[in-house]
């Protein structure tokens, strides 16, 4: 097998990675807007050189699955002749309407562009965990909060009176929530601190992830690396979270519409007939979001109720509150190799069991102990061990039952938690 096909790589277009159901493709969008010509060609490729499966992962990316080692790189060559703007490399998140959203405050793209452009050339990449990522949120309604990064810039107004108009808040390893803030830096002096900060965590730690890095050299080292470029800023509030699910106002007076992949995948027949729906409601293009979803963009307003119903009878997610999205599964048994249950398989029977039992927790089905699909802890987990389903509550091992059974002896599980749960709230 070639070196390239192996697990723990980062799954790029030309380094694919061995599953269960054959080679999988990641493709990183740029930020840009992928048009809809190119995003059928892209659907068809997947059918013809892999097996039609498309997922949008938490943060974004496009992944193809079912590639043989002789059709990766004719995939590659397709996608590249339909001049789909991925990258490779150290992914740069930007906010997913950037540029067209009215609240933008700043010009993430660009920056992001550049960060891209100085990483080619500084080569540090290979001294890098294979998971190692920047932020740059430009503002707006899809802002980036939740999205994990080992560095961090938040667009920030500047202070009445200030010379700079806008800087960017910087932080280290983790999100918004978590991440250690260090000030803020003027945009012209960004690419340099970035650039600084993970040459700085590739010679101390390599491989290592921010966090790890700044709990154990500390923080100051890492300050101390961008000292000359940094202004002294308070670290911005948290916002609400981001909903990329609904009808979002771009400029132009046109619209973005947000849906969801089920469980984070779909297969191209129906992403070519959402496109045929999207083309007859005016859109001229898509990105994808962090969230597992798409956003449709350039609708006009009153076109995009027919196309949300059309999207709706796709089977695609078109209300923030489907109980669907209240289930997250990895892909599991038999397409990952490393699954002991059919995780993706099981999820519309978990999402039954859920709304059965009223539950309103977030659920997390996981083919095995890895939890790839939500690294963080849930109070409802199932984990597949020794070909069973382990259903954890609250961390806790409750009960380890067979696929057949999960849906029955969760629904009596949930309901219970629930009826307890309302019994302490009730006093
Ligand atoms: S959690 Fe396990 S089964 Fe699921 S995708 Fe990750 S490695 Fe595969």
């Amino acid at each position: 097998m070639n070196a390239l096909y192996r697990r723990g790589a980062c799954p790029g277009l030309s380094a694919p990675m061995m599953t269960g159901d054959g080679l999988l493709a990641r493709l990183t969008p740029a930020g840009s807007t992928i048009g809809l010509d190119a995003f059928g060609g892209l659907c068809r490729a997947a059918r013809t050189h892999g097996n039609g499966i498309l997922e949008i992962t938490s943060r974004g990316s496009i992944q193809i699955r079912g590639l043989s080692a002789a059709s990766a790189p004719m995939l590659a060559a397709d996608v590249a002749a339909l001049r789909i703007d991925g990258s490779e490399g150290i992914p740069v998140l930007v906010n997913p309407l950037s540029g067209l959203d009215a609240d933008d405050t700043f010009n993430a793209g660009a920056l992001a562009a550049a960060l891209r452009a100085s990483f080619a050339s500084a080569s540090i990449a290979s001294s890098l965990s294979a998971k190692a990522s920047v932020v740059v949120d430009g503002g707006g309604i899809l802002h980036l909060d939740d999205v994990a990064a080992d560095v961090r810039l938040r667009a920030i107004d500047a202070p009445h009176g200030a010379s700079l108009h806008v800087s960017l808040h910087v932080s280290l390893g983790g999100d918004a929530s978590t991440a250690t803030p260090i000030g803020a830096v003027a945009p012209e002096g960004a690419v340099a601190c970035v650039l600084r900060l993970l040459e700085l965590l590739a010679a101390k730690a390599p491989n290592a992830r921010m966090r790890d890095a700044v709990q154990g050299e500390g923080l100051s080292a890492f300050k101390s690396a961008v000292a000359d470029l940094l202004i002294d800023r308070p670290a911005p509030a948290p916002r609400p979270a981001a909903e990329p699910i609904g009808m979002h106002a771009l400029r132009m007076d046109e619209a973005a519409i947000g849906l969801g992949l089920p469980f984070g995948h779909s297969d191209s027949e129906t992403l070519l007939r959402l496109i045929e729906a999207g083309r007859r409601a005016g859109a001229g293009g898509l990105r994808t979001a962090p969230g597992r979803a798409l956003l449709l963009l350039g609708l006009q307003p009153a076109a995009a109720h027919a196309f949300v119903a059309d999207a709706g009878a796709l089977g695609l997610i078109v209300d923030a509150a489907d109980p669907r999205r209240r289930v997250v599964a990895c892909a599991g048994a038999p397409i990952c190799a490393s699954g002991q249950i059919p995780a993706r398989a099981m999820a519309p029977a978990v999402v039954r069991a859920v709304g059965a039992a009223s539950c309103k927790d977030i659920i997390h089905v996981s083919g095995c102990y890895k939890g790839c699909a939500h690294p963080a802890p849930v109070p409802v987990a199932i984990f597949g061990g020794d070909g069973a389903c382990d259903v954890m509550l609250d961390g806790v091992l409750s009960r380890s039952v067979t696929v057949e059974d999960l849906p029955d002896q969760l629904k009596m599980l949930l309901a219970s938690r629930v009826e307890s749960k309302a019994e302490r709230d009730h006093g």
